[in-house]
């Protein structure tokens, strides 16, 4: 190859972060080979373009033809004679500056008094330097070009927005001004390096945090020396299981584990449980706890929700990012020990399912036993928002405050087990009373949903507009599974604390 291909936001993207990833991923699009680019999401394009209804569009090209014409629409639209309507501006104006840089810039429109204005869009409420770099670098090449840059900028969710519905979407994103900064970001310099590192040997590793950062290099798997990042949690017998300041204290002393403290040497029953079950190798379990949890009214209804923050609102009247709930799970269970499951997804496309999120809650809950949850302010807030959205069933929703109980709070007091590594979260715990069940979503990975799913992305995903049918029963089948197994954590939990001290 003569010419090295060119430059774009993903290389400079690279660099920045490691010159190591841009020279691999360089000498990697030389052989021919293909390297991972950055896509935007796709609601935040039916968004923008909602944003800017009088906007071109141009298609994102793939091939070196389809940026030819891609740059010759650009072109185009920059040429034309005609009057440019207030909002005009082109989506994805593809442009090539004479140093060899190749760019796809978000949005491209007329300034004020003349000269252009180039935004970068994020699916964010804050920016980040790379996205300052990325507007240096389309602003360096507009000019280039031999365009006019008057406004650089950041278009970021407004999170102040309410969605009014009917696809309109005008004031979800606000701006943010950079030019102020972009004069600190020597562009041509930058290129400058990134052209002699391309040109020279395969700088070493340098691993750190930025392997790991956003979506993570993709060359991690095979940098030797880039180490996995470090697994969330503590070992079993770490003195950091008491709390940074505790675990301070002991070892100025000179411990180095839990093995080396007397349990009476700790003030707090909840840090003596915790090392007396590291110490005996199992679980504790304060033996009172059962009265408590026998004491809970029947029906008990085991209950857990799944809820969602969508940067792009999708249903009237609500805001960016707003906690909205879609799942329930519920497990309930009669005086005489019998067990039934219930379980309610939105999974109308574009409906609001809220109300009958409300609707079906309140038909399993019925008006009496307990409402045991893990967590339960969360739980608890749900309820009182849809109590506040829909009056006529407030009194009802309202009435499910006083029968909720939070094991969170009970566990915390009464229960440690070591695998439990300090932690009381919901997946900590679910490690002790259920170490069977994988926690994890899980679904094929051939439907296009990332390496380890969340709920929350596999929602998205079977919501996503026009989504395939088999792709959408995966996806329900993949959350009804999640949920079902918060469940029978939460009802290990109640068996563990009603059999204390048997
Ligand atoms: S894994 Fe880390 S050190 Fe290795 S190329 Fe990627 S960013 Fe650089």
């Amino acid at each position: 190859m003569l010419l090295a291909p060119l430059f774009s936001t993903d290389d400079l993207r690279r660099w920045r972060s490691c010159e190591r990833r841009f020279w691999l991923a360089r000498h990697r699009l030389q052989r021919g080979e293909p390297v991972a680019a950055h896509e935007p999401p796709a609601d935040l394009d039916v968004a923008l373009r909602a944003s800017f209804p009088h906007a071109d569009t141009v298609a994102p090209p793939q091939t070196p033809s389809q940026w030819v014409q891609a740059m010759r629409h650009t072109l185009d639209c920059l040429d034309s004679d005609e009057h440019l309507p207030e909002g005009w501006a082109i989506l994805g104006a593809c442009l090539t500056s004479e140093d060899r840089v190749q760019v796809r810039i978000d949005v491209l429109g007329a300034a004020e008094g003349g000269g252009l204005r180039l935004y970068k869009v994020r699916h964010a409420t804050v920016g980040d330097d790379s996205d300052i770099d990325t507007v240096a670098l389309w602003t360096h090449v507009a000019a280039r070009c031999g365009f006019a840059v008057q406004g650089a900028g950041l278009l970021l969710v407004n999170t102040d927005f309410v969605y009014p519905g009917h696809g309109c979407y005008a004031g979800l994103f606000r701006e943010v001004d950079l030019r102020p900064v972009l004069g600190a970001r020597p562009v041509a310099h930058w290129l400058d390096s990134m052209r002699h590192c391309e040109r020279g040997a395969e700088p070493a590793a340098t691993p750190g945090p930025h392997c790991h950062q956003g979506e993570g290099c993709e060359f991690a798997a095979s940098c030797k020396a880039c180490q996995p990042p470090p697994a969330p949690g503590h070992a079993v017998d770490s003195l950091d299981i008491l709390g940074r300041e505790a675990a301070a204290h002991w070892r100025t002393i000179g411990a180095s584990s839990v093995h080396d403290l007397r349990v009476e040497q700790l003030e707090s029953p909840r840090l003596q449980r915790a090392v007396r079950a590291v110490q005996q190798g199992a679980p504790v379990i304060e033996p009172a706890v059962a009265a408590i949890a026998r004491g809970w009214p029947h029906p008990r209804h085991c209950l857990r929700f799944d809820t969602i923050g969508m940067a792009v609102p999708v249903w009237s009247g609500t805001r960016p990012y707003q906690t909205l709930p879609f799942q329930w799970s519920c497990a309930s269970e009669t005086a005489d020990g019998q067990w039934t499951e219930q379980h309610f997804l939105a999974d109308g496309q574009g409906s609001d399912p809220r109300r009958a999120f409300a609707q079906t809650l309140l038909r399993a809950l019925g008006t009496e036993g307990a409402v045991l949850a893990y967590n339960a302010g969360f739980e608890r807030n749900r309820i009182r928002e849809l109590a506040q959205w829909f009056d006529d069933l407030a009194p009802a929703l309202d009435a499910l405050q006083p029968r909720i109980v939070d094991l969170f709070q009970i566990a915390r007091e009464h229960f440690y087990h070591p695998v439990m590594a300090g932690s009381w979260s919901f997946r900590s715990v679910a490690r002790a009373v259920a170490p069977e069940l994988d926690m994890d979503v899980r679904l094929d990975p051939a439907l296009g949903e990332r390496a380890n799913p969340t709920a929350q992305s596999v929602y998205a995903l079977m919501q996503k507009p026009g989504q395939r049918l088999p792709v959408r029963h995966a996806c329900r089948e993949a959350l009804q599974a999640h949920g079902q197994r918060e469940t029978v954590v939460l009802r290990r939990l109640l068996d563990v604390m009603e059999r204390a001290g048997d």
